[in-house]
């Protein structure tokens, strides 16, 4: 078994240094509910996670996955955008995950896109507390083409570093456009 783990996993690992129960925190794509149902767990009780996805049927699966386990309770699903978070969101928030591109097992032309996605990021590190973090898992390539990923990019290479520290892992031998991690990490 490698030691380095792939970007999604690695994502979960970062998120998990931060992320204590009580919290509040945001699942900006739900999807299949993987995600949303990790960070149920790491709030614990007393913390909330808010979910969102623009198509019914990742709301519906995500619901089906927490409501099997007994989670529901601390989580709001959202059938909208992201970019729209400001909405329903007025709580400072300690973590925020996205997993970008298309549902797995849906529709591959439903995907993320990169304006909804960089004004979404943007109103993320609005509401992330000092030391919180957003973490963004990027698939390129294949059915997500490049367009999202080259402007996301250069949005996050432009974030101000005296507020925010972004790191970017990337797997630079493997062949299939392997999917990038950024962290963006508000600086206390
Ligand atoms: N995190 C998910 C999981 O654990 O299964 C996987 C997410 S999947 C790769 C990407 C999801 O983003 C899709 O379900 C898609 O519908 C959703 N999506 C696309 N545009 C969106 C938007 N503007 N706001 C919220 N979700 C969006």
């Amino acid at each position: 078994m490698p030691k380095i783990a792939n970007s999604l996993t690695q994502s979960h690992q970062y998120i998990e240094r931060f992320v204590e129960p009580g919290d509040i925190v945001i699942d900006a794509t739900a999807g299949n509910g993987n995600d949303t149902v990790f960070l149920a767990k790491l709030v614990g009780e007393n913390g909330k996670v808010f979910a969102f996805d623009i198509q019914k049927v990742a709301i519906e699966r995500t619901r089906e996955k927490l409501l099997k386990i007994g989670l529901m309770d601390r989580v709001e699903l959202i059938n909208d955008g992201h970019e729209n978070l400001d909405k329903y969101i007025q709580n400072s928030v300690k973590a925020v995950m996205f997993n970008l591109g298309y549902l797995p097992g849906g529709d591959h032309k439903i995907g993320t896109k990169a304006e909804t996605t960089i004004c979404a990021i943007e109103k993320a590190m609005e509401l992330l507390v000092a030391g919180g973090l957003i973490s963004i898992v990027v698939y390129h390539g294949g059915d997500s083409g490049f367009e999202e990923k080259n402007r996301v990019m250069e949005y996050l290479y432009n974030i101000d570093p005296k507020k925010y520290t972004v790191m970017k892992t990337e797997f630079i031998n493997q062949p299939n456009c392997p999917p990038i991690l950024v962290c963006i990490e508000k600086i206390g």
